[in-house]
């Protein structure tokens, strides 16, 4: 099945969706912050799954309109989760190919100024393999968003080629484990110790992805783990699904 031309104008069509799936607080299971992803509702096809249509997007340059779509809609929902005291942090997840952009920087200035998100709560999601690419203009554009006060979370920690040195290198505010290492791990767990240590003498916050059990979460905690994501805590939801668990949160 050739979905690429589908893929072209589903953006335009309305038929990519921002899904939302909570982060919680791994002492009071609070939900701190959702992580957006998107979710392709194809007309004959059904649910197209973004590991399948996001790699596509990038090989064929459609990442940018997908990317942009998501920073908005992130935006937009970040502008509506957090009015009055509320303060839930919304990340969205950026691809190597927006990184390297000029406009990403622009589209994320716009998005906040223009629905007045409040300072700390935008977080931009990136995954490890790429700041190997081209990293003084990588690491320049992310300081940037530092001052815009937009979070750095480094994704998918514990993959291929991580280094403490990449981690260290970049002005990251969190690091998110992956879930093979986190459902792999045991209460002695060297490499998520050694990951906790590292990220907190720096004060970034460490979050454990994929955590499905009560075992899990027993586990990443004593490791001193501060957040945990996975289907413990709840799968990824529409935004008015997530709106109302948000309400209906202490
Ligand atoms: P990711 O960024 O690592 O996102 C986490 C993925 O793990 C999500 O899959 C989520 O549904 C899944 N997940 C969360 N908790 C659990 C759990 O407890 N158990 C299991 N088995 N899975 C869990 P999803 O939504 O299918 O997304 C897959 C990947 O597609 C994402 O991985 C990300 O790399 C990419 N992606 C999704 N949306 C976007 C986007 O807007 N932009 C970019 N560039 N990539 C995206
Ligand atoms: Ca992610
Ligand atoms: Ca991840």
């Amino acid at each position: 099945m050739d979905l690429l031309p589908d893929l072209r104008v589903a953006v335009a069509r309305g038929q990519i969706e921002a899904y939302f799936q909570p982060m919680v607080d791994v002492s009071t299971r609070r939900i701190v912050a959702v992580e957006a992803l998107a979710r392709w509702k194809h007309p004959e096809h059904g649910l197209i799954a973004p590991n399948v249509f996001i790699p596509l997007a990038e090989e064929h340059g459609l990442i940018g309109e997908i990317g942009a779509f998501m920073i908005a809609e992130g935006c937009r929902c970040a502008a509506a989760w957090n009015g009055g005291s509320a303060r839930v942090q919304v990340s969205v997840n950026v691809s190597a190919a927006q990184l390297t952009t000029s406009s990403l920087l622009d589209q994320i200035t716009d998005n906040l100024r223009r629905l007045s998100v409040p300072d700390d709560v935008l977080v931009v999601e990136i995954t490890e393999s790429l700041p190997v690419v081209e990293i003084a203009e990588v690491n320049a554009l992310l300081n940037e968003m530092r001052l815009l006060g937009v979070g750095v979370s480094v994704d998918d920690y514990g993959t291929g080629h991580s280094t403490a040195e990449q981690l260290a290198g970049l002005p990251t505010t969190e690091v998110k484990i992956d879930m093979s290492r986190v459902q792999a791990a045991t209460p002695n767990d060297p490499f998520i110790r050694g990951v906790v240590t590292l990220a907190h003498a720096r004060g970034i916050t460490v979050v454990a992805e994929g955590v499905e059990t009560e075992a899990q979460l027993d586990i990443v905690r004593g490791l001193g783990v501060d957040r945990a994501q996975g289907y413990l805590f709840g799968r990824p939801e529409s935004e008015s699904d997530i709106s109302r668990l948000l309400k209906n949160t202490p």
